[in-house]
């Protein structure tokens, strides 16, 4: 049974506001010296019996609240209460007792009240979370590599999570459209979807963002996405989507290290790892001959596509990603190539040493064996010689590759590979140090 008491029933009680009966009834409450007993409810209201300990006096002290828990009367065991019948300082103590009790269950009845609001409204927040990353989730878009006349592209197929049977989006536009306005597309006899962007994971969107991206190469994209949704039918079906450079960096990014279907031309099911640590298995062959020098075998893998900041080559069912540089000295060396061979001619022998070789070295573009022994890689020894005469000190650099040696600063071509750089380095320190060329050698 719920009973009401308010400070004012207090002061009504004793009939005086500034009665002396408030502050000493409530110092025998707030100094315990009224304690309860015991509280017995019936069908004609609640009665509370305390015990009153104080140096003058002891004894019991009664509050009756009646069936609909108003305040109905009080009794004490004291003189001043058997006299004159009104509340006296025991009583008022234990009318403290009582409002105390009351704000205590009503604190904690809104303490239980905010706990629950919070938990509430957690428990709300997990389970809508839960909600939009697993029951919404029923979709699955697969990525397929795309080569289309030579030019790296991508196309997608679309299915649920629960079933094997994908199909594929027929145009791309349509679909990020219908994602972006909840659109439904009919992909197949069984399969329509109405479309949410709470459809994907957190992979799948980073998919589908990089093909949003994408399709902002196709000018007519923001125009209709501004202006008019209807116009949508007289732009032409996007099955596939030509990369972009940064796309085919970022799609590379994304599926690095997966193997992914891959559809190379007329070829529909192809797969493709995609790899970044290993270099395609390409490699020049060079001969020497009585003109000079045969680079051999030269040809352009079959399908090589420049990103922005890397390349990339298809071999043997891997996508390998590559330096740009290397894609570059590939081409280059192409270009030039008549029916796969360059001869380069005896007196270039030196250049090509120093400054061509190296290159194809440092990327294993040069099968080294093949290599006559001139040309294949050596140390640079450094020897300095030094002698001082009338107060003078000259000094005599000799550089040494392997059987070959050369004084510095000799720059009569020589047909056997020289550390050019190198060798540039060193003499220009000793300059730097305060030597100078001498005329005689
Ligand atoms: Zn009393």
């Amino acid at each position: 049974m719920k009973i009401y008491l308010e400070a004012n029933d207090i002061y009504h009680a004793v009939g005086n506001y500034y009665s002396e009966k408030i502050n000493e009834g409530h110092k025998i409450f707030a100094n315990e010296q009224i304690s309860l007993i015991s509280i017995n409810e019936n069908n004609e209201g609640l009665l509370f019996e305390f015990k009153a300990e104080l140096q003058d006096f002891v004894g019991n002290v009664f509050i009756r609240f009646d069936e609909s828990g108003m305040l109905e009367g009080y009794k004490c065991d004291c003189r001043q209460f058997s006299i004159k019948r009104c509340a006296c300082n025991h009583i008022v103590g234990a009318l403290y007792f009582i409002l105390h009790m009351l704000q205590q269950q009503a604190d904690k009845a809104r303490r239980e009240k905010e706990i629950n609001n919070l938990l509430t409204s957690f428990e709300k927040d997990a389970l809508a979370e839960i909600k939009s990353e697993i029951q919404n989730i029923q979709i699955v878009l697969t990525p397929y590599f795309c080569v289309i006349e030579e030019l790296a592209g991508v196309s997608l197929t679309i299915g649920r999570i629960d079933s094997k049977k994908h199909y594929v989006v027929k145009n791309i536009r349509d679909f990020i459209l219908a994602v972006h306005s909840n659109g439904t597309i009919n992909y197949g006899k069984n399969f329509s979807h109405t479309h949410s962007k709470s459809d994907f994971s957190e992979n799948q969107k980073k998919l589908f963002e990089l093909i949003e991206k994408e399709m902002e190469n196709y000018s007519d994209y923001h125009n209709i996405l501004n202006y008019n949704f209807t116009y949508l039918r007289n732009f032409p079906v996007l099955k596939e989507l030509i990369f972009s450079k940064n796309g085919l960096d970022d799609f590379f990014d994304l599926f690095c290290n997966k193997t992914i279907n891959a559809k190379i031309e007329q070829n529909n099911k192809a797969e493709l790892t995609l790899v970044s640590e290993e270099m395609p298995d390409i490699k020049f062959k060079a001969k020497k001959t009585s003109d000079g020098i045969l680079i051999s075998e030269i040809k352009k893998p079959d399908y090589m596509f420049m990103g922005f900041r890397w390349a990339y080559i298809i071999q043997n069912n891997r996508l390998i990603r590559v330096p740009l540089e290397y894609a570059n000295l590939i081409l280059k060396l192409y270009e030039t190539a008549k029916s796969g061979e360059i001869l380069f001619p005896e007196a270039d022998l030196g250049r090509i040493a120093t400054f061509f070789l190296p290159k194809l070295r440092q990327y294993g573009l040069i099968d080294e064996i093949s290599l006559p022994e001139q040309f294949r890689e050596n140390e640079l020894e450094k020897t300095i010689y030094a002698d001082s005469h009338d107060g003078a000190i000259f000094i005599k650099l000799i550089f040494k590759y392997g059987q070959n040696e050369i004084i510095a600063l000799d720059k009569t071509p020589l047909n056997f590979v020289r550390n050019i750089i190198e060798e540039y380095r060193i003499t220009s320190f000793i300059k730097q140090i305060g030597f100078f060329e001498s005329e005689e050698k």
